[in-house]
């Protein structure tokens, strides 16, 4: 399961340049890539809040339902790794622990809204009996430099 950190940052790789494509409807640049077990990308999303209209179109659940749909009534997404720009929110967190995701790698730490230590750590709640395994910084100052750049425009 511990994944080597080039085939991690690789995946980062292809989550922000789907991150680049949210800027193009306003929408805060975050990227989501799920891949399977065999390292098949399976789910990709962005961020699309402004887009869609939709306070809960994070990149990350666009993604787990895209990896879902891709497997069919198999939506659980055991033996996955869902990859994202940035340290998950709450809702994001409860969700990947919902598909029984069973890695998550993420970019840049959100010290305002994240759940995945930075504020709260859900994936990682011994109460809960799903824990998936959890790298984060991956990338993190690429990731953050992009954020930076979109509220530098946007402000
Ligand atoms: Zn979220």
């Amino acid at each position: 399961m511990d994944s080597p950190l080039a085939y991690d940052e690789g995946l980062m790789g292809r989550a922000l340049t789907l991150a680049s494509r949210a800027v193009e409807t306003g929408d805060v640049p975050v990227g989501a890539v799920v891949v399977d077990a065999d390292g098949t990308v399976i789910g990709e999303g962005w961020n699309a809040r402004e887009r869609d209209g939709d306070p809960t179109a994070h990149a990350e659940v666009i993604a787990l339902r895209a990896a879902a749909a891709a497997r069919g009534e198999e939506w659980r997404l055991d033996g996955c790794t869902l990859v994202v720009t940035l340290e998950p929110c709450t809702m994001c967190a409860g969700a990947l622990v919902l598909a029984r995701v069973s890695r998550l790698v993420f970019g840049a730490y959100d010290e305002k809204a994240g759940a995945v230590g930075s504020l709260w750590d859900v994936v990682r709640d011994r109460r809960l009996n799903h824990r998936p395994e959890v790298r984060g910084g991956v990338r993190a100052e690429e990731a953050a430099a992009q954020l930076l750049a979109f509220f530098a425009d946007h402000r």
